[in-house]
């Protein structure tokens, strides 16, 4: 096989169709352990609200290729890379001649939450999962959600959005604590609490209850809350145990370098499954990022001198149910922050800057110029002027403040997800 593929997320589907355009003489075999590929995940909340059909999860159709082939359903067991294969579950082995590693992540679960066989827990990250919980909620409308992050705050958006009753549980002092500032977070969670989500802040679960088999209530900060149907958001982990004892990990990270090449030559790695070692070990953890780094991957393959990925930022739009949201980069310490606020309007946006060069921010409530903003930060010109300007969002402004940004001509390069 020219070119296998592990994983049939935004990444793995991204490089298996980049594979078949770039070297149209050559073959793809895609393996991936759920029965459906191809779809948005970043939907499912919507998709267990009800208010989106299943239909409207999928972004690839199969095409009847005879050179790309799918097997779903099955795990990649192991890598034997002294025979250049892949074990699968079933029992079979798949040959290659080139690898892509593109496994995603897996929901990280706080002990209290995993007691077995309890009705009513689910994690949110698969098809199959979203499947059983929209099934399951209409009975269940009590939510607890666990976790402030984007997962959580997406998916209590979507499920307040159709008066669904949703507490929601953040260990930190604010949500998305890994995305914004305290500041820029407030307008989230003003959002959320507009829509009756009931907010558990600096809060952790300690404890489940069950009654007849099934959920029944959760203990956050020594206050019991009744909760029917629990939600857990609280972060996802690289997935790549079954790599174990490939040799290709590094203290338990799939290492790769900004071409996205592993230390074995011929295999290459994108996604939520990678860790990019040229940027402090960072993992984006963005659709964005992920479909990028699958068609990079994939271009790669068989390149004598391998590109390196020009754009590596966690840069992610999104909007929760009715609030615009662009992150342009998490808080840095040392940074200059400058803010742009209308409260009346439901907006802030703020940048931090380090030596006249943007390097990270976020816009909420209005996302005018997101595309400016992230283009000049991903070229790191130097910007001679106030930065606070550049928040306003009026167009006309940009094109005198950097000369790189004036010929930029108004093209946006954000990919909103
Ligand atoms: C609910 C939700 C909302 C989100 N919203 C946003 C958003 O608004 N904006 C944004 O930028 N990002 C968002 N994200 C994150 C984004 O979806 C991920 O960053 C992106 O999907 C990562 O793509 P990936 O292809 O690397 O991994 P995944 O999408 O996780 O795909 C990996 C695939 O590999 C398969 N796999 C894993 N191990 C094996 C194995 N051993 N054998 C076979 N197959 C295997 C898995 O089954 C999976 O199908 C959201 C995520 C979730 C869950």
């Amino acid at each position: 096989m020219d070119c296998v593929v592990i994983g049939g997320g935004v990444a793995g589907m991204q490089a298996a169709l980049s594979f078949r355009k770039a070297y149209s003489e050559k073959t793809v075999t895609l393996v991936d352990n759920e029965s459906e590929v191809g779809y948005y995940r970043t939907l499912l909340p919507q998709f267990m609200n009800r208010t989106l059909p299943e239909n409207k999860l999928f972004f690839w159709q199969d095409q009847d290729d005879p050179r790309f082939t799918i097997i779903s359903g099955v795990r990649v067991e192991s890598l034997e890379r002294e025979n250049r294969a892949l074990v699968l579950s079933d029992g079979s082995q798949i040959p290659y001649r080139r690898l892509i590693i593109a496994s995603g992540g897996r929901p990280v679960i706080p002990p209290v939450c995993g007691a077995a066989g309890i009705a009513g827990v689910f994690t949110v990250r698969s098809l199959t999962t979203a499947r059983a919980a929209r099934v399951w909620l209409p009975q269940h409308p009590e939510v607890v959600i666990v976790g402030g992050g984007l997962v959580g705050v997406k998916t209590a958006a979507y499920l307040a959005s159709q008066d669904i009753p949703v507490t929601l549980i953040e260990k930190e002092n604010h949500l998305l604590p890994q995305a914004l500032s305290s500041q820029a977070a407030k307008l989230a969670e003003e959002h959320l609490l507009r829509n009756k989500v009931q907010l558990l802040l600096g809060s952790t679960i300690e404890d489940i209850q069950s009654s007849s088999g099934s959920i029944s209530a959760i203990k956050a900060s020594g206050q019991w809350v009744n909760c029917r149907t629990l939600f857990v958001a609280a972060g996802s982990v690289p997935e790549v145990t079954f790599l174990a004892d490939s040799g290709l990990l590094r203290e338990g990270n799939l290492e790769v370098n900004r071409a996205l090449q592993t230390t074995d030559a011929n295999i290459f790695a994108a996604g939520d499954a990678v860790t990019i070692v040229e940027r402090d070990n960072f993992t984006p953890w963005t659709w964005p990022q992920a479909a990028v780094q699958g068609q990079l991957a994939a271009h790669n393959l068989y390149l004598p001198a391998p590109f390196s990925l020009s754009c590596l930022s966690r840069v992610n739009a999104m909007n929760l149910h009715g609030l615009s949201l662009v992150v342009l980069g998490i808080p840095v310490e040392g940074a200059e922050r400058c803010v742009y606020t209308n409260p009346a309007a439901g907006v802030y946006r703020e940048l931090y800057q380090v030596d006249g060069r943007i390097v990270g921010g976020a816009l909420v409530g209005d996302i005018t110029n997101a595309g400016k903003l992230h283009w000049m930060m991903n070229i790191g010109d130097r910007i001679d002027t106030d930065f606070t300007e550049l928040l306003e969002p009026r167009l006309e402004t940009f094109a005198k403040m950097s000369p790189s940004c004036a010929k930029l001509n108004q093209r946006a390069v954000f990919l909103p997800s």
